[in-house]
C-alpha cells in the first residue's frame, strides 16, 4: 500500500507498458490487503464499520461459488467470530475456491434454486431474529450507498495519483456486476466535475436493466442530481458478455494467459478477465489511440486458480 497526504492507505496504480498506441495503468485493487483484497473488500470493510458500531451479531448476504463479496465477507465474520450466512444460487454452486474458503471461514451456505433466493433471505431474517439474533444485512456484492461510497473514495485516490505524478487517465476501464463499483467511480467524476471516460465491461447483464441500475445508483448517491446529468456519465458496455455470469469463451481464457505471461498479473475468466478482453476489443473498434489508459484490477485472485489448468491448453 501507498499512502497519500493525509497518510491514507491506498492502492498501487501501475504502469505496465503499451496497447497498441495507448499507455495502459492499473490500479491494483486486489492488493488490498485483506482476503485477496479486491473490490469487495474495500466495500466490506466499510459496511463492517457500521457492524463494528456493536448492534448486530450476525451477518447475512448472498451470492454464488464465485462470489468475492461472499468469501470476503465471511471473513471478515469468522475474524469476528461472528456467525455468517450465505444464500447461494444453486446455479452457481460449481466447487472453486472462493466456495472452500467460506467453508473454511464457517460460513452458512443454504443453496436454493435462484428464484427462491429472495423468499430464502426473508425467511432466514425472520427467523433469526424469531431466535433473539440481530441480523445485519448486506446486499449481494456489496450493492447500495455504502458500497457506493466505497468508490467515491478509490476515485479520490485515482486524483491524487493523477496529481501527483502529473498524469491524466483518459479512459478508466472496469469490470461492472452489480455496477456498485462503477457507479461509485461515477459519482467521483461527478463531484469532480472530470471529463474522461469511465467505461465499464459488463460481466453478465444486458443493458438497459444494467444501466439501469447503475444509474439508479448514481441518483442515490448524489440525491441533488437530475437524471440527464446521471445517465449521460453512465458507459455500460454489455457486448462482452460471452455465454453469461462465470461462462467464459477461448478467447477470454487466451486473454487471461497473455497477462500472466507478459505482466505476471492475475486474472480470472468471471470478471477482471473479461473486462481485460472487453477492453482490448473496445479500444480497437472505436479507434482509441495515443490516450492514457487505466484498468481497475478488481480483485477475485481465488477465481485465477479456478481457471489455470484451462490455461495450460
Ligand atoms: C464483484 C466483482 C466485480 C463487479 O463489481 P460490482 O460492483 O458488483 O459491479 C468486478 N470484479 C470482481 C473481481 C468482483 O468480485
Amino acid at each position: 500500500m501507498f499512502k497519500n497526504e493525509n497518510g491514507n492507505n491506498m492502492t498501487p496504480i501501475i504502469n505496465i507498458g503499451v496497447l497498441g498506441s495507448n499507455a495502459l495503468w492499473m490500479k491494483r485493487e486486489d492488493f488490498i490487503p485483506f482476503s485477496f483484497g479486491g473490490n469487495k473488500a474495500r466495500k466490506a470493510k466499510l459496511f463492517f464499520e457500521e457492524i463494528d458500531l456493536g448492534n448486530y451479531d450476525c451477518v447475512v448476504t448472498y451470492g454464488g461459488s464465485h462470489s468475492n463479496h461472499c468469501r470476503v465477507v465471511a471473513n471478515m465474520a469468522a475474524r469476528r467470530k461472528m456467525p455468517c450466512y450465505l444464500v447461494e444460487p444453486k446455479e452457481v454452486s460449481d466447487p472453486t475456491f472462493n466456495r472452500s474458503l467460506m467453508d473454511l471461514f464457517d460460513a452458512q451456505i443454504i443453496t436454493v434454486p435462484v428464484e427462491e433466493v429472495h423468499e430464502t433471505l426473508e425467511n432466514l431474517l425472520e427467523n433469526l431474529k424469531l431466535h433473539g439474533m440481530t441480523p445485519y444485512f448486506i446486499p449481494g456484492g456489496g450493492h447500495g450507498n455504502i458500497g457506493t461510497q466505497a468508490y467515491v473514495d478509490c476515485y479520490e485516490e485515482i486524483k491524487t495519483f493523477e496529481y501527483q505524478d502529473n498524469i491524466k487517465f483518459d479512459y478508466i476501464f472496469l469490470a461492472s456486476g452489480t455496477g456498485t463499483t462503477q457507479a461509485g467511480l461515477v459519482c467521483g467524476q461527478i463531484i469532480n466535475q472530470d471529463k474522461r471516460h469511465i467505461v465499464g465491461i459488463s460481466i453478465a447483464r444486458k443493458s438497459p436493466y444494467g444501466r439501469d441500475i447503475i444509474v439508479e445508483s448514481v441518483k442515490s448517491y448524489l440525491t441533488q442530481i437530475d437524471d440527464k446529468t446521471a445517465d449521460k456519465y453512465v458507459e455500460f458496455i454489455d457486448c462482452y458478455t460471452g455465454q453469461g455470469y462465470g461462462k467464459e469463451n477461448d478467447e477470454i481464457i487466451r486473454t487471461i494467459k497473455n497477462v500472466i505471461l507478459q505482466y505476471g498479473i492475475p486474472l480470472d475468466s468471471t470478471y477482471t478477465g473479461k473486462a481485460f478482453y472487453g477492453m482490448n476489443n473496445y479500444l480497437k473498434d472505436n479507434r482509441i489511440e495515443n490516450k492514457n489508459i487505466l484498468f481497475i484490477h478488481t480483485g477475485g485472485t481465488p477465481l485465477f486458480f479456478d481457471d489455470i489448468r484451462k490455461l495450460k491448453g
